[in-house]
């Protein structure tokens, strides 16, 4: 009996070690289950099944600004900042006393007074009973990424205002080389509306084939990280139009660093390159038409100066006459090259006044007669009164400069006509001057109205004049709005023509309230 009370007594006192070992265990658990709570960062609340505090971390108290005592046995209703309406919070009770998780964005009230954005997560607590007795709020406060995602977005929409808006094309392509961004400006320059270039390769659509091959090893030496920041090539527009783009390159990379495309920012200097192959074109033929007189001035000079050569005689007096021709020729040419400049700058501003073109052609016709007579030539005019709106002193230049070529490159005896017509529509006027020289092969007829640009070289020399007459002529033409041209047949003569906008009272008005506008 005494060895079964011992047995027994063992077996209470290993229970009862088990027991306290136990108890020892779980209150290990729930201090440690107690440090976690109090040391997260998220705020965490519980509360019974009415929805009062029982428990509140410091998280808590940090984010709402209230102390775990001020709130104990308040309800989360201490929090509301009124910003959602009754039925949200509704919602979200209804939720949980049907024993789901609610979650969601919430925008509550601190103690202060300011809002702040939390991302809530509400847990129903259920006993054995299946009965809803606690409630856990897990909130954490997201107005710092709100605000951050806000920054984010201003500063994408200032980006896309600014690529939407610049006047250079940006292009970006993913690692095929495909279209992922196109912006207006490159729409509005090539021609192509946006769903005709998404998705395209660049290389094969928008570049003229002999630069696709190298255009293309530029983009895998970018992809490569291998540098080549700029460039330029040239993109075929919808019409087949060829435009220089000076390109700067960027990679396009996610934040882990993977490699998924390029953005090009592009500058069109189609223009900008050719006025500067115009400019060095101007200034060397400029410079060999300004050295040709110097150099004959020079030579006759330093030969009568030398003793080589006197003056008094007649091959002196030849070497004066050559010098004194060329001085005159030099003046010519620095007039015509400050006037043809001052044109094509726009510097020179036309005073449009009401004209007549019978007074205008007369008056051309009288500037003229001395050289024409000279010359041997009848002038033939045909005024007829006609009224628009130009800078009289400037038509009748473009006229006399006509005239003064017609003479030129005319045989003696033969005549040189000088017409105007009115349109059908009676909204501009032509003149024409005609003459029965010796004409123009077809393919100067367009050169011969640029600058310097003479059907013989040895015009300027023969005839007299600097190659300049026509690109003048051409210049005040067109801003007048008008145009020029000419038509003619070899052996037979030319025909030049100039069309010239009739400005009406009303167009006058518009141009007053124009300028009324500068
Ligand atoms: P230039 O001072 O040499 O006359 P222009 O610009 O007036 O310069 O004319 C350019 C060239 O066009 C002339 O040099 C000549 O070769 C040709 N040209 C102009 N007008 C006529 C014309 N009526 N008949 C034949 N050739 C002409």
């Amino acid at each position: 009996m005494s060895w079964v009370l011992a047995q027994t007594f063992n077996e209470m006192a290993e229970d009862l070690q088990q027991y306290i070992a136990d108890i020892q265990q779980a209150k290990e658990y729930n201090s440690l289950l107690a440090t976690a709570l109090e040391n997260v960062t998220d705020a965490i609340e519980i509360t019974d099944r009415e929805a009062k505090y029982l428990y509140v971390n410091p998280a808590f108290e940090n984010i709402t600004g209230y102390t775990k005592q001020e709130v104990l046995s308040q309800t989360p209703a201490l929090l509301r900042s009124g910003k959602h309406n009754p039925d949200f919070y509704q919602e979200m009770l209804e939720t949980v006393v049907r024993k789901q998780i609610w979650h969601g964005v919430l925008i509550s009230k601190h103690k202060d007074g300011t809002l702040y954005d939390q991302e809530v997560t509400l847990s129903p607590i259920v006993n054995e009973a299946g009965l809803l007795t606690h409630i856990v709020g897990v909130k954490r406060d997201i107005t710092q990424r709100k605000r951050m995602e806000a920054i984010l977005r201003e500063a994408e929409r200032r980006w896309r205002t600014l690529l939407e808006s610049v006047h250079l094309v940006v292009i970006g392509l993913n690692r095929s080389g495909e279209v992922e961004y196109a912006n207006p400006f490159f729409l509005e320059l090539s021609g192509y509306t946006h769903a005709e270039v998404m998705g395209k390769n660049w290389f094969e659509y928008f570049l003229p084939h002999p630069q696709r091959q190298s255009v293309e090893g530029y983009f895998l030496d970018i992809l490569e990280g291998d540098f080549q920041t700029h460039y330029q090539n040239s993109i075929l527009t919808k019409f087949g139009e060829e435009k220089i783009i000076a390109w700067n390159n960027t990679l396009l990379q996610t934040p882990q660093g993977e490699i998924i495309g390029t953005m090009s920012i592009g500058e069109d200097i189609t223009e900008r390159q050719a006025i500067a192959r115009m400019k060095d074109e101007f200034i060397s033929v400029v410079s060999h038409e300004l050295r040709t007189p110097l150099a004959a001035i020079q030579g006759g000079l330093s030969l009568l100066a030398s003793g080589l050569m006197s003056a008094q005689t007649d091959k002196g007096r030849r070497v004066i006459e050559i010098a004194a021709e060329s001085v005159d020729h030099l003046v010519l040419l620095v007039n015509d090259i400050l006037e043809v400049e001052r044109l094509e700058l726009g510097k020179l501003r036309l005073s449009k006044q009401s004209c007549n073109a019978a007074e205008l052609m007369l008056k051309a016709q009288d500037q003229m007669q001395i050289m024409a007579k000279r010359a041997g030539i009848t002038l033939s005019v045909s005024p007829q009164t006609i009224l628009f709106k130009a800078d009289p002193d400037r038509i009748i230049q473009v006229l006399t400069n006509l005239l003064g070529n017609a003479i030129k490159f005319s045989a003696r005896d033969s005549t040189v006509y000088l017409n105007v017509a009115l349109s059908e529509a009676e909204e501009s006027l032509l003149f024409t001057v005609k003459d029965q020289g010796r004409g123009i092969p077809i393919e100067n007829l367009d050169s011969i109205f640029e600058r310097f640009h003479q059907v013989d070289a040895s015009d300027s020399r023969k005839k007299g004049g600097t190659g300049l007459g026509l690109a003048i002529c051409r210049s005040i033409v067109q801003q007048h709005g008008g145009r020029i041209w000419a038509e003619s047949a070899l052996g037979e003569g030319s025909s030049f023509f100039f069309s010239l906008p009739r400005l009406t009272t009303e167009d006058e008005n518009n141009d007053n309230q124009e300028n009324l506008g500068d």
